[in-house]
């Protein structure tokens, strides 16, 4: 059985982005309880570990001191910056309280996670809270003030390492791909709806790094509509070949389950069962292998899309009723998608055919 941790602290949901805002921390409570009902971590091989919140040093190796003071200052309700310079207001990047803490604590679990799997005590953890990918050095992005993963790939980086990062959040990883945009030491892929439709409005096909980093930056952009089917062939073209040949030492996962069908906020149609998949090959790629959360915004796909995936990285397989104590909590249901979502032929197409065009232009451009 693989080993497997599971980063969480209950301070991780204790604060949020607010009542209207799309990331409810309860998204992050739900898997969490739903993993314990399974009794997810009552084996040895599974271990619940405790989060701790970065330090300023920590955020430093990816955020400018003046973002990390201006967070910290705008958290406790100061008004000594202009938000905006920053990317905060209203809407998708508000100011809370505590802020600086719930964000940073969210980075130090990512951190958390890279220590155990670096110093080999386990060969996965999750740090299911993390995967916040759109956050600049300098600003904050689409639900992200702090970049956990960008972080962290530049403290696997000092140790050394070779770094893969394979996205699979329905957005394009954008502040983890700028981020390593000139180095070859860091390869990042990210599979998303396009940015024709959808935020933040890139990651095309030709953006595939510059300078020294050319040829480390993989971009697939799909059409909404696009299934389980469809997915799984082209993450199956691009993702397996691309990793091998460049033998990371390491691999870091954005697993955002905001691909899913009944996501609010996007268009593509990914059921639990070929996440699952994904998840499950991206597991045979990694020998050591750093999991991060990310978006999904349906709070019932989330805790058991989660659920499901730490299945996977913890060699567990969980029976499909849900237990008692969450269903007495959250309403009955199963742990997988009981049905398929109801796509026409025409639009399964199309959807096919984007993604055949993107495959094809991918492997001319980085010589697959
Ligand atoms: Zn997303």
């Amino acid at each position: 059985m693989t080993k497997a941790a599971f980063i969480c602290s209950p301070d991780l949901w204790q604060r949020g982005h607010g009542a209207i805002h799309p990331l409810k921390p309860e998204r992050l409570q739900r898997t969490y309880e739903l993993l314990a009902a399974y009794g997810a971590f009552d084996s040895q091989e599974s271990m619940l570990v405790e989060s701790r919140q970065a330090t300023p040093e920590e955020l430093g190796l990816f955020h400018t001191e003046e973002y990390i003071e201006v967070v910290h200052s705008l958290s406790r309700g100061e008004r000594r910056f202009n938000p905006r310079r920053y990317n905060f207001g209203p809407g998708d990047n508000p100011i809370f309280p505590e802020m600086y803490e719930t964000e940073a604590l969210k980075v130090g679990s990512t951190l958390v996670a890279a220590e155990l799997v670096t110093s080999d005590q386990v060969d996965v953890a999750f740090s299911f809270g993390g995967g916040m990918h759109h956050a600049g050095p300098a600003f904050a992005s689409g639900f992200c003030v702090f970049n956990d993963a960008a972080v962290a790939i530049h403290w696997l980086l000092q140790k050394g390492l070779r770094v893969a990062y394979i996205d699979i959040d329905a957005h394009h990883g954008d502040g983890v791909q700028n981020a390593f945009y000139e180095t070859d030491r860091v390869l990042t892929i990210s599979l998303h709806e396009t940015g024709l439709y959808l935020f933040p409005g890139t990651g095309f096909v030709e953006e595939m790094g510059r300078d020294a980093g050319h040829g480390y930056a993989a971009n697939l952009p799909l059409a909404p509509y696009t299934d389980d089917e469809t997915y799984l062939w082209a993450f199956e073209e691009i993702v397996p070949p691309l990793v091998r040949r460049f033998q990371p030492d390491i691999v870091v996962s954005q697993l955002g389950v905001d691909t899913h069908y009944r996501d609010p906020l996007t268009h593509l149609c990914l059921t639990t069962s070929g996440y699952v998949a994904v998840v499950t090959a991206i597991k045979e790629l990694a020998l050591r292998w750093l999991a991060l959360g990310g978006g999904g915004y349906d709070i019932d796909v989330v805790a058991r899309a989660w659920t499901l995936a730490y299945g996977v990285m913890s060699g567990q397989e969980f029976p499909d009723h849900l237990p008692s104590a969450y269903v007495e909590k959250y309403g009955k249901g199963s742990l997988r998608d009981p049905e398929k979502p109801g796509i026409s032929a025409e639009l399964r197409e199309q959807a096919r055919r984007y993604a055949e065009a993107g495959v094809a232009a991918l492997k001319r451009g980085l010589e697959i």
